[in-house]
């Protein structure tokens, strides 16, 4: 499953750049997906929620922004709203297209939260 593996890159990803000797946890890790990476985003959820247990995502949420597929036609240099391949160009009915966006997988950033201190009375 293309998904899981994703999952684990986040988890490795994840646990790179987060440090050993840190006081705080992690509560949520912020990616792009792009409308064309053919990720499926309810499976990608579903493998981080199985994988995240006893690591240092174990109290994260995966919080995913969804970025449009754009493409410029070759033929007539039309940008237009691409949600899937193979979609012809709306104003030639080209099929030759340059993708300006949409096939990205990114780890953007991880939300760190300080662990509270204990309080005792
Ligand atoms: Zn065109």
């Amino acid at each position: 499953m293309h998904e899981l593996s994703i999952a684990h890159s986040i988890l490795s990803i994840a646990e790179r750049s987060f440090p050993a000797e840190a006081t705080g946890f992690i509560h949520a890790v912020n990616i792009q997906v792009g409308e064309l990476s053919s990720i499926d985003t309810e499976a990608l959820l579903f493998a981080f929620s199985a994988i995240r247990s006893g690591t240092v995502l174990e109290r994260a949420v995966l919080q995913i922004e969804t970025i449009p597929g754009e493409a410029r036609c070759s033929d007539c240099g039309t940008v237009y709203h691409l949600d899937s391949f193979g979609k012809a160009c709306p104003h030639c009915q080209g099929y030759l297209v340059n993708i300006l966006q949409g096939k990205e997988l990114k780890v953007l950033s991880l939300s760190v939260e300080e662990e509270e201190p204990a309080t005792h009375a």
